[in-house]
């Protein structure tokens, strides 16, 4: 009666079994790792091949979610996927229920409704080209969309600005990257409503050059992408470059870097898969990089006061001491070691404070941490620079 669709954009499902149990359809699965060492994203189509469209009880059961970066019995009650029937909006699923088997292996099932002809789910609101055509056609005119080069599979890599400069410009300046690691797609909404809101700034925004997706063929083939071979793109960031991508964007740092007082790197990220504390930042290490430290912090508190407590995680601003497959520098280190203040910043997959995130949620605090930014940077954002009324 159903089928499952893996070849949708970022489609990734490992081991799927259906069968009916008791008047419903049990759809067991597991996420695929695509070669890596870790696993987390998913996402997948059911289509209904009965001949009626009467809504299908369906049992969502993943598998084995020990196996997946930041997932246990004690948290996986706090795991809530997406779906989203047809062509419609994508909504979070229902509380699900963890199912830990005798020899410890723990499931999590969710109950949904297949009404109509297909349901897709994903493990977090999904972000590729589709929605970032959604947000071009938003500031249509305004930001251009340059190609700085290409992935190691040959996929371009795409640069947004929002201003002409020219070398030895004096405005301040920003760079903004997401999906590093690509299956981290709340660093895309984030990044999506940070450059919402420094449009509506207009002339008054400093100069934000962006890359929405660095790790480009990841976010296309549903690669959850953190600690992936052949190297981590977050890890590949050594004055020789790891990776073509890193070959690329260093390059595109540089000439941002000339053309306007650079202010500050931001590298967009999510945590393990159960956390559910909002946004937060990593900071460099206070005893190695004393200096560094200092500088980052005082953005840090920028953007947590901006943030609020119902968005900003407890603490916000945290020191990066889990192992690492590769002990080879990070973007945020890499601009360091050019003079460029950077912030990592991750975003839950879950919630925060003040609830499950959602698609508006994740815009919010993207725009919570440009009016951050443009504070520190005694931009006066306020509501009279709005485009679409949608200033705070
Ligand atoms: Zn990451």
């Amino acid at each position: 009666m159903l089928e499952i669709d893996a070849r949708i954009p970022h489609g990734n499902i490992a081991d799927p079994h259906i069968q009916t149990e008791g008047g419903k359809v049990h759809v067991a699965f597991s996420a695929h790792s695509h070669g890596g060492p870790e696993c987390l994203w998913f996402c997948f189509r059911l289509k209904n091949k009965a001949r009626h469209t009467r809504p299908i009880p369906v049992v969502l059961h993943l598998r084995n979610i020990g196996n997946m970066l930041g997932l246990s019995p004690g948290n996986a009650r706090h795991v809530r996927p997406v779906c989203r029937i047809g062509g419609g909006l994508w909504q979070r699923l229902d509380p699900p229920r963890p199912l830990v088997h005798p020899d410890g292996r723990c499931d999590i099932l969710w109950q949904m409704n297949l009404a109509g002809r297909s349901a897709d789910v994903a493990f977090c609101y999904p972000y590729g080209s589709t929605e970032l055509g959604s947000l071009l056609g938003d500031i249509c005119g305004r930001w251009s969309a340059d190609t700085i080069g290409v992935s190691q599979a040959g996929r371009p890599i795409v640069r947004l600005s929002n201003a002409k400069a020219a070398k030895g410009g004096r405005r301040p300046g920003l760079y903004l990257i997401a999906r590093q690691h690509s299956g981290e797609t709340p660093g895309s909404w984030v990044l999506d409503g940070m450059i919402r809101r420094f449009d509506e700034m207009g002339p008054a925004a400093p100069i934000v050059w962006a890359v929405p997706f660095s790790n480009v063929d990841g976010v296309e083939q549903g690669d959850y992408g953190k600690d992936n071979f052949p190297y981590d793109l977050n890890r590949a960031w050594g004055i020789l470059p790891m990776r073509h991508e890193v070959r690329v964007i260093q390059p595109d740092l540089h000439r941002w870097k000339e053309r306007c007082i650079p202010a500050l790197a931001v590298d967009l990220h999510a945590p393990g898969g159960a956390e559910k504390d909002g946004a937060y930042c990593f900071l460099p290490n206070k005893s190695k990089h004393p200096f560094q430290h200092r500088i980052a912090k005082v953005w840090a508190d920028a953007v947590e006061k901006s943030l609020g407590p119902d968005y900003a995680g407890k603490p916000f601003g945290r020191i990066a001491d889990y192992p690492s497959r590769w002990e080879t520098p990070h973007f945020d280190q890499f601009c360091h070691r050019i003079g460029v203040p950077a912030l990592s910043l991750e975003t839950s997959y879950q919630a925060c404070r003040a609830g499950m995130l959602d698609i508006d949620g994740y815009r919010q605090i993207g725009r919570r941490i440009a009016d951050g930014i443009a504070a520190k940077l005694k931009i006066r954002a306020g509501k009279g620079l709005s485009r679409q009324g949608g200033a705070e």
